[in-house]
């Protein structure tokens, strides 16, 4: 269903999910509002064997478990799983599978986890395919068992289609995971799309606060869900329950979050097609992105993302703009309530060949901004400081 704008509509009772679900305060001996933490690493037991809820806390800790079972709610999901980190939880999903197994992912994915697929799970036996999102059928082999996307690729922000790639994945039954970690579960759920698995890096806009590591894999399938929590358990890649428990505080403004994150990039993108010395914006929920109309389809709106080309500009004139920002940091990372900038080709691609920086238009003039929460004013004045100093010919 189509809402304003032509976006899907809001999710309905997503803020008093994100604040109540799994959160009642009468489950706690203290009544405590706010889920308190525990730290204890090990859990009294009754009798040997004997144990309440929880035993061991790499196995299972109170703060993760409302973490966990909150964040599988907020994505329309039975199960949830946290990991430390969201490469620890692409670590996860890739140790369901053995030596021999073929796995499908898409070509231009987060530079980590690229890595992870090219060069550790390669290691250890499982046949990786690099293919571009159109092409994902044709890529599929016998012993195909997964095709890992990205529902918002980086930095170009190609849009990809999840339930197109669901079907064909189904069709020659083959799981599909999703990231989202560019979109997140307040403007899209992958699950209800089709995606067998869904993975955020909450590092990113689902913490918001740029001060936790901590990553989530989401499914639907309880068969998955248990071999999944087997792993998180046996692999030990679990997060902190201090961490738990903030990313359940910051999960509490999501809402608020996500909506400023999105008016906020959507002027600056606006200003910046304005701007002469701009050559190309990327904002897939600008008209001027080739795939707006599949975007407003597929998510109920977007996020801080916006990648743009300076125009004529050469590797030193791109780090000029960089260096003379004042508001906006120049910082790996995205998804916080500061305005991040970064240069992708030396930076999250840098160790991406020329020639296939170039296959995927991530040139020295392609500057990716993560636009945060500051005021939109002080955004467009710092930017367009900072677009005065670079030097070019128009
Ligand atoms: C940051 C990021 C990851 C990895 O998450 P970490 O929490 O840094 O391990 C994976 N996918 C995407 C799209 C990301 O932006």
């Amino acid at each position: 269903m189509s809402g304003e704008n032509g976006y899907l509509s809001e999710p309905k009772g997503f803020a008093t999910a994100a604040i109540h679900a799994f959160q009642d305060p009468e489950q706690w001996s203290s009544m405590a509002v706010v889920t308190p933490m525990v730290a204890s690493t090990t859990f009294k037991q009754y009798g040997p064997g004997n144990f309440k809820e929880f035993e061991y806390g790499r196995s299972g800790n109170p703060n993760r478990d409302v973490l966990e079972k909150c964040l599988a709610t907020l994505d329309n999901a039975k199960y949830g799983l946290c990991w430390s980190s969201g490469l620890g939880a692409t670590m996860g999903i890739a140790s369901l599978f053995k030596a021999g197994d073929h796995i499908i992912c898409g070509d231009n994915l987060f530079a980590g986890t690229s890595c992870l697929f090219g060069k550790i799970c390669t290691k250890l036996g499982l046949q990786i395919s690099f293919v571009n999102e159109s092409k994902i059928e044709s890529a599929i082999k016998e012993n195909t068992k997964l095709i890992w996307i990205e529902s918002l690729t980086n930095p170009t922000l190609t849009v990809v289609d999840i339930p197109a790639i669901a079907a064909i994945a189904h069709k020659h039954n083959v799981l599909l995971a999703v990231d989202s970690t560019f979109v997140t579960c307040y403007f899209q759920r992958p699950i209800d799309l089709g995606a067998d698995l869904v993975v955020h890096s909450l590092t990113k806009f689902m913490n918001g606060h740029t001060d936790v590591i901590m990553g989530v894999t989401i499914t639907n399938n309880k068969d998955l869900y248990d071999q999944l929590k087997f792993l998180q358990n046996s692999m030990g890649i679990v997060p902190a329950p201090f961490d738990c428990y903030q990313v359940t505080r910051s999960i509490k403004t999501l809402a608020l979050r996500m909506k400023q994150h999105m008016k906020n990039s959507l002027e600056v993108a606006k200003f910046l097609e304005t701007h002469p010395k701009v050559e190309k914006v990327l904002h897939p929920g600008r008209p001027s992105h080739p795939q707006h109309e599949l975007y407003k389809k597929l998510t109920s709106g977007c996020s801080g993302m916006v990648s743009f080309y300076i125009k004529n500009a050469a590797l030193e004139q791109s780090q000029r703009f960089l260096t003379s920002l004042k508001v906006i940091t120049l910082a790996h990372s995205l998804g916080g309530y500061h305005s991040l900038a970064a240069l992708p080709s030396v930076m999250s691609h840098g160790a991406v060949p020329e020639d296939q920086r170039r296959v995927l238009n991530i040139t020295h003039n392609l500057i990716r901004l993560s636009v945060g929460l500051e005021d939109i004013e002080d955004l467009i004045n710092d930017l367009q400081q900072a677009l005065e100093k670079v030097r070019i010919l128009l």
